[in-house]
């Protein structure tokens, strides 16, 4: 099962890092830059859990935890660039499940995640981060590829690509959901832009061409 995270927050970077990051842990990620936008994707999206700031362009972001407070159970981790510990401990009491203070890392932002998922009962699986098969080992987290102990040099898209077919090992992915999520929801039809890259990953990855 692939949970879903709402990440709410109006910094582009910071945006794309964690979106980023959580899918490489096999993470669904729809983002909001706006607290409006955040009530509508939540109007229309099943979503497991919100990362959620402060700071944002039409409002604050306790507003949005204290409408969902109201109505739902669903896991709020803060990420602020405040750190007034009144104010962490205010956001505790309005039901904030956590309280992350930027910068932060994806390490601690993934601790923090599977410790909120697992206080409402949704098991998270550890992560498979690395695979090493027939003289290849891919390192998602530290973003390495060696092929017979040599580094494979890999495009961002090429790297992308195969972090989501090593997050998926043993199990089915469609066609729809790569282009999905490695060049967006409104490419699902582009199934050249799939050829094209999995020859270019099977040839730097000398896979043989039989297997899958
Ligand atoms: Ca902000």
């Amino acid at each position: 099962m692939t949970l879903q995270v709402l990440l709410v927050e109006d910094d582009g970077s910071v945006r794309a890092f964690v979106r980023e990051a959580l899918q490489v842990e096999g993470f669904a990620v729809i983002t909001a830059a706006s607290l409006s936008e955040a009530e509508a994707v939540l109007l229309h999206a099943p979503v497991d859990l919100v990362l959620l700031d402060l700071g944002l362009p039409d409002g604050d972001g306790a507003e949005l935890l204290q409408r969902l407070r109201q109505k739902a159970n669903l896991p709020v981790i803060v990420i602020s660039a405040r750190h007034q510990e009144a104010h962490k401990v205010r956001l505790l009491d309005a039901g904030a499940d956590d309280y992350l203070t930027k910068p932060f890392s994806v390490a601690e932002l993934l601790a923090r995640i599977r410790v909120s998922l697992r206080h409402r009962g949704t098991a998270v699986a550890p992560a498979v981060t690395r695979l090493e098969r027939d003289g290849l080992t891919v390192d998602l987290a530290t973003r390495q590829v060696l092929r017979d102990g040599q580094p494979v040099h890999l495009t961002p898209t090429e790297f992308k690509l195969l972090a989501r077919l090593v997050r998926q090992a043993g199990r089915v992915v469609t066609h729809r959901q790569l282009l999905a999520v490695v060049w967006g929801a409104e490419f699902t039809e582009h199934t050249h832009y799939l050829r094209l890259y999995m020859g270019q990953l099977r040839a730097k990855l000398e896979l043989h061409p039989a297997e899958p």
